[in-house]
């Protein structure tokens, strides 16, 4: 199993002020990354798979309710080497039986200078023990701060039900997904993903460009917006809105470069 470098979007936070003191002495970011959309019981408007065929290509498949294509899915399609590593931590932990194995496999790939880990650039909490393990991860790792967003919000609540969340690990729901009614029944905070500046503005939401909204501590509570990015579906109102801020010049991509994923939900 491998963690990942901080792509572009992620590493920008070793310049957020609040975040700088688990950065010290030449800590960095990672993430980790499982298979998007496979590895995702409960996407739904976002959801989207990196298939391979016969030929040993891949296309990308997006499921019936897809209103916004899931971006790290297409990177799947586009990188091998992605593709790869994602379906290798997919694989390994699909695998093991206990949540004790996977927060043992985890940690022992977790490079020793990590400051900051993003818990799925790609992919999602798949099983409630593959939860439970990262929960374990971090408590085992106060020094290190984890952040990540999910749509598996029945294991969240499950976890938080028995006080197994440390506050190191800090989660936003992603809104988008079959669970959502949860996010209104049990205030969580979330994430929406936009179309426009002004839709953000009247709901009330902040766009978070850098992931710091996701991750720092103290704003937990704290909803945002994420604005649409990525390659959409041809014909679809997300890839009309694209069309629109590319024409506007509105900042909604982090970087074009391989190995440098983006972020998605
Ligand atoms: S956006 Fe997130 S939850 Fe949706 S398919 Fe992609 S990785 Fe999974």
């Amino acid at each position: 199993m491998k963690f990942s470098n901080a792509n572009s979007k992620i590493d920008a936070l070793k310049n957020v002020p609040e975040l700088a003191h688990y950065l010290q002495g030449k800590r960095k970011v990672y993430s980790f990354d499982l298979l998007s959309g496979h590895s995702c019981p409960f996407a739904k408007n976002c959801l989207s798979k990196a298939v391979q065929l016969d030929t040993g290509k891949r296309k990308i498949k997006d499921g019936v309710d897809t209103e916004f294509r899931c971006f790290s899915a297409s990177q799947e399609v586009q990188y091998t080497n992605v593709y790869n590593l994602r379906k290798g931590n997919f694989d390994a932990l699909r695998k093991m039986q206990t949540s004790d194995d996977m927060a043992y496999a985890i940690a022992h790939a977790m490079p020793d200078n990590a400051g900051i880990v993003r818990i799925h650039v790609g992919g999602d909490f798949f099983n409630f023990k593959y939860f439970l393990a990262w929960c374990k991860v971090a408590i085992d790792n106060p020094q290190v701060l984890f952040y990540a967003y999910t749509k598996s919000l029945n294991f969240w609540l499950k976890a938080a039900k028995v006080d197994a969340i440390p506050e190191n690990l800090v989660l936003t729901a992603s809104r988008g997904g079959r669970l959502d009614h949860l996010i209104d029944e049990h205030n969580l905070r979330e994430s929406v993903v936009v179309h426009s500046v002004d839709q953000a503005k009247e709901l009330g939401l902040e766009i978070d460009h850098t992931d710091e909204l996701a991750a720092i501590p103290s704003i937990r509570y704290k909803s945002f917006a994420l604005l649409i990015h990525g390659t959409q579906p041809k014909g679809s109102e997300a890839a009309d809105a694209l069309k629109l801020l590319r024409k506007n010049n509105v900042k909604h991509s982090y970087s074009k470069k391989p190995k440098k994923v983006e972020n998605k939900c």
